[in-house]
């Protein structure tokens, strides 16, 4: 039997009965058949979001702290299950296993930190002068449509039921068709966990039938969008068409800046994880690094040393690094490469794919440095999804700045410096969502506000911030 979609609480067929077949991209081999959802099926979906969030057992109807409870169970059951979803995500994906059970245990914590603050969603009163009480309730804003993509699934499938959830919406999610199972897997212990039906309902499918239906859905009252720039600017025009607010977490093209007096070590661990973890299919990957011309040997010969030296292979084998998605997007990366080398850049590691015959059913490229890269070549500007690090010389912070700052994108950006004063002033100077300073990322960084400047798109997700995408404000006000 296929993978079942998951609607008002059934493991339910495709209203067509139609399917699709899912790949392991560490040997292009089948993992799964799997229900693709219809329009009919996004129909029944919304419809159950709309019972479940208008009904008794969840949003308005119920008491939040009960919602905080079954998240907590949530939280639990994903801890208690994390090798096995570890091991299905890393097969589904490709990411090295260790990877997978950190997405495992974020995923985890965004429902556990999510669940603490169902009961303390909190409104103002407003001081009016005498005779007057005024104050505001945050209510859930309803029906939440969330379209994901595949490299994170379990982490970003988390990031934004668990707020909505905490909030007291219902939810429509919509997996990825390149890997869908950690995303049916979660609906299926939420349900196990007494979320009642309907609160959270899982349909995968393409994105030309049950994404578009999803985003221009009537009955929607919210979207949630992570995904390519071009698709988001489509779904935010369907969500305009109905007055649906949108949460918009696009790509990026985010730099490392290392200065000559960094701690080059540390950095050169910091700009490697940046950019080769997930095999680069990254949104927030620091696929540019920006160094200070005096270090770039120094920082260039410890980084090609530790790309030379990764393992590249299956992600159950837990390598250190594992396949790309699928066979096209390998093509698009070995293309970029190829339009880099021809428009001036040198290869300095990598720069093909693995000749471990091993590896030839998957779709694996080696860790790659392109340098001698001019910042309006395409690699530097135009986000790659896959290994390979596009370096650029600066001679000063002033440099640094615009270099940062000349692209389209704003998600993150990373300073390597032991000097505070040139990490503020160039933190305060960057245009992106999120700034690290001698670190990149946080340990999922759950906690922290996250989402772009520029056309990485809008909206918040992640920390607390995320709640005003998932509540909307409702104002009373008593003449006494
Ligand atoms: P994608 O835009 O192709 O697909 C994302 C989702 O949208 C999938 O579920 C897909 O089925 C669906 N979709 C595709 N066409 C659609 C349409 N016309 N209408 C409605 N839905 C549609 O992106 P992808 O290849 O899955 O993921 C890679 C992209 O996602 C990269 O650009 C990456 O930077 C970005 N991303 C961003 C974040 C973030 O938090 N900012 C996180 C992860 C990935």
């Amino acid at each position: 039997m296929p993978e079942s979609l998951i609607i008002n609480g059934d493991r339910v067929q495709a209203s067509d009965k139609g399917t699709f077949e899912v790949f392991d991209p560490s040997t292009g081999e089948h993992l799964a058949e799997v229900a693709k959802a219809t329009k009919a099926d996004i129909d029944r979906a919304v419809e159950s979001a709309h019972a479940a969030v208008e009904g008794k057992s969840w949003g308005l109807g119920a008491p939040p702290a009960e919602r905080g409870r079954v998240m907590q169970r949530i939280a639990q059951a994903l801890r208690e299950q994390a090798e096995e979803l570890a091991t299905l995500e890393s097969r589904d994906n490709g990411k090295p296993l260790r990877q997978a059970r950190t997405d495992v245990q974020v995923a985890a914590r965004y429902f556990e930190f999510f669940a603490g603050i169902a009961d303390k969603i909190m409104g103002n009163t407003i001081p009016l002068g005498p005779g007057f009480l005024d104050f505001t309730i945050r209510e859930p804003i309803g029906v939440s449509a969330q379209i994901v993509p595949w490299n994170y699934l379990i982490q970003i499938g988390a990031r934004g039921v668990a707020p909505a959830l905490a909030a007291g919406c219902t939810v429509v999610l919509k997996p990825s068709s390149e890997a869908p199972m950690t995303a049916l897997r979660l609906g299926e212990i939420a349900l196990a966990c007494g979320l009642p039906p309907g609160v959270l309902n899982v349909v995968p499918g393409t994105g030309s039938e049950a994404g578009v239906a999803l985003a221009s859905h009537p009955r929607i009252n919210q979207l949630t969008f992570t995904g390519s720039v071009s698709v988001g600017v489509d779904v935010a025009r369907m969500a305009a068409a109905n007055v649906v607010p949108v949460v918009l977490e696009l790509g990026g093209k985010s730099p490392n800046i290392v200065f000559a007096d960094a701690d080059l070590d540390l950095a050169t661990q910091g700009v490697a994880t940046a950019i080769f973890q997930n095999a680069g299919q990254t949104c927030s990957a620091g696929s540019r690094l920006l160094v200070e011309r005096k270090a770039h040997g120094a920082l260039v010969d410890r980084l090609a040393a530790k790309a030379k030296s990764m393992r590249v292979g299956p992600g159950v084998s837990d390598p250190d690094m594992g396949p790309i998605i699928s066979r096209r997007q390998l093509e698009t990366i070995e293309q970029y490469v190829q339009v880099g080398t021809a428009e001036g850049a040198k290869v300095v590691a990598g720069g093909a794919r693995p000749n471990d015959p091993s590896l030839g059913r998957g779709y694996f490229y080696q860790p790659t440095l392109l340098e001698s890269v001019s910042p309006d070549m395409r690699v530097a500007q135009e986000e790659i999804f896959g290994p390979v690090l596009a370096i650029i010389d600066f001679d000063d912070i002033e440099e640094a700045a615009a270099l940062a700052n000349r692209s389209d994108y704003g998600l993150v950006a990373g300073i390597w410096t032991r000097d505070i004063n040139k990490a503020m002033s160039l933190a305060t100077r960057i245009k992106s969502g999120q700034v690290y300073i001698n670190t990149y990322g946080a340990g999922g960084g759950v906690e922290l506000p996250f989402g772009g400047y520029k056309k990485s798109g809008y909206g918040r997700e992640k920390g607390l911030e995320s709640l005003f995408s998932y509540t909307q404000v409702k104002n009373v006000c008593i003449k006494y």
